[in-house]
């Protein structure tokens, strides 16, 4: 019952508090991170101070249906006060030199690893992932923000020879401006991790605009960025956040004061910020929907493949954009493969994500119980064969009884491999599976489909993995050999590759984060010709003198 409304200061940021109690359980985890601990208003707004008076975002937690805090977006004049102030923020950022840009950068890494239990447990509580993969996902924070420092000192232009005497040419990378980065609601830390630090490392402001359903994950985060830049004297705004919804990341997506916009999420919303951004020129990375196969060859290694596929398909509720959502047994195989997964299947028990001991947390909202339920239903509508899950769970203990619990699903579905059903994405536990008699089938049937993140081939030959890797292989951005789809390190870029496909009008985009070679999108490039002779020749041996 809310008994009470009044204001008062926190840290560094003043909340509305509605005087109830959050259950011991909620309370544990945000109050290792000073969040409070009573249902309160919090600002969601961070460009300096924190704000917020626009729209109320509820964060509700996934396993109990508790709501954890309510979280007050931007006011369209505070969106576009913290969009001035991002600006004003990189230009600033701009001029300090990039090592000094890195050494920020490795205090932010400090400060996290400090909390990276603390905030682990706060993504596995708001987002419902178990709590080893909310500490990964913080671990891969600290992990990009140690490549970043060290790319402050390697972020390298080139020297060209030029074909005019006297002259040399300099291809220089300069800071590019304000990245907008929206996020979705599976990667609450991570994929703004990878975007934060390699950015500011190039010099960029960044706004952050999190999924609305993990506030947050976000306020926390930026808290504990907040805290570094304030110690070194930085505006917060090369580091700002704006919670909200749709309206809010459509206002980022149209604003001419981001010149680049980092998008991971949907196909749907992700077609739509692609042509946004491009009708301004402005840049753009796409992180969208992933299909991923596994391939598994006669020769595999099943102990090593079964338990792959199991956490590929299962792993976060099978709410990763690598998850594994199709599965190519060799007709060999088949069955052994098929019965060592089911009594892995059978094992699973659903329990709290917090409980070190539980490996299957609930979905993330009553939006994906919908997408989950849709895809059963289309399933046993089309008479495919069932061989686990299908259904919620019934008579759980409170209070999981109130969370988003579905059985793990395993399915045979009897259209072709080409069907539409094959080709769509569903973010849900759901493993379609098919049987196959030669490679070449397995690799057209992976390719088949419009998106193209993640895939993986299970074999011990080597002229399979050289078929695999090369041009007539996987058309993913993602190319695994006994290594499961799901989950990657940040030393490789990551993303996916392939347009849309006659048949459909989706796409993983083009987007690569992380490591390798992402950080060249995050500057702008300049070509520099530099005369240092008492010549002026023009290129190609072009001839402009008067008669
Ligand atoms: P979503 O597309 O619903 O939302 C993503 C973000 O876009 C959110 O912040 C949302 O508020 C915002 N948004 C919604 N409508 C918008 C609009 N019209 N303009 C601008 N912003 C808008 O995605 P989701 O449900 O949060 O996440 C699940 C999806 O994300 C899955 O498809 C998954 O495959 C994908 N994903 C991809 C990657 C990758 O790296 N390829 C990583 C994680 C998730």
């Amino acid at each position: 019952m809310l008994l009470a409304r009044r204001t008062f200061a926190l840290g560094t940021f003043s909340v509305t508090q509605l005087s109830r109690r959050l259950s011991s359980r909620a309370s544990a985890v945000l109050g290792a991170l000073d969040i409070p601990t009573t249902l309160t208003e919090l600002p969601g707004v961070y460009d300096g101070d924190w704000k917020g008076s626009g729209e109320v975002f509820q964060s509700i937690c996934p396993t109990t249906g508790e709501v954890l805090a309510n979280v007050k977006s931007a006011s369209p004049a505070e969106l576009h006060g913290a969009l001035e102030r991002t600006r004003e923020a990189y230009v600033y950022l701009r001029s300090v030199p990039a090592p000094r840009r890195g050494e920020i950068i490795r205090q932010i890494r400090e400060a996290l690893a400090a909390k990276r239990e603390e905030l682990g447990a706060l993504v596995s509580l708001e987002m419902g992932k178990i709590r080893s993969e909310g500490v990964g996902e913080v671990q891969e924070f600290v992990d990009i923000c140690d490549y970043a420092v060290g790319l402050s000192r390697i972020m390298n232009g080139r020297v060209i020879n030029s074909e005019r005497p006297g002259h040399t040419i300099l291809e220089v990378p300069n800071p590019l401006g304000v990245l907008g980065v929206l996020s979705a609601f599976n990667f609450p830390v991570a994929v703004y991790g990878w975007n934060l630090s390699i950015s500011m490392a190039a010099g960029n402001a960044t706004i952050w605009k999190p999924s609305p359903s993990t506030p947050l994950c976000s306020i926390a985060v930026t808290k504990i960025v907040s805290s570094v830049l304030e110690k070194n004297g930085i505006p917060g705004a090369v580091a700002g956040l704006v919670t909200g919804g749709k309206d809010v990341g459509e206002a980022l997506v149209q604003s001419r004061e981001v010149d680049m916009i980092s998008f991971t999420g949907s196909e749907n919303v992700g077609r739509v910020v692609g042509k946004n951004v491009q009708s301004r020129f402005g840049k753009v990375l796409l992180e969208l929907g992933g299909n991923n196969a596994a391939i598994v060859m006669p020769d595999a290694d099943l102990s090593l493949a079964v338990p792959a596929v199991f956490f590929g398909s299962v792993g976060t509720a099978g709410q990763r954009c690598t998850s594994t959502r199709r599965l190519y047994l060799h007709r060999s195989i088949a069955p052994e493969f098929l019965s060592r997964l089911q009594k892995l299947y059978a094992s699973l028990k659903p329990g709290d994500p917090l409980d070190p001991s539980t490996l299957l947390g609930p979905l993330h909202t009553p939006v994906a119980l919908d997408i989950y339920n849709g895809a059963i239903t289309e399933l046993k509508a089309a008479g495919a064969d069932i061989l686990a899950g299908g259904g919620r769970y019934d008579g759980l203990p409170s209070p999981l009884n109130q969370g988003n619990f579905v059985r793990p699903t395993i399915a045979i579905p009897k259209s072709g491999t080409s069907s539409a059903l094959w080709a769509t994405e569903r973010f849900a536990p759901v493993l379609y599976v098919a049987e196959f008699d030669e490679l070449e089938q397995a690799i057209a049937w992976n390719n088949a489909v419009p998106q193209g993140l993640s895939s993986s081939l299970w074999t011990r030959d080597m002229r399979n993995v050289g078929r695999w890797i090369g041009p007539t292989g996987s058309d993913a951005g993602i190319v695994n050999v006994n290594v499961g789809t799901s989950g990657a390190e940040i030393g490789a870029a990551f993303g996916g590759n392939k347009a849309s496909r006659p048949t459909s009008i989706f796409s993983t985009g083009w987007g690569r984060e992380s490591g390798g070679d992402a950080w060249k999108q995050y500057v702008r490039w300049s070509a520099c010709t530099i005369n240092f002779s008492d010549e002026a020749p023009l290129a190609q041996g072009v001839n402009f003198t008067p008669s």
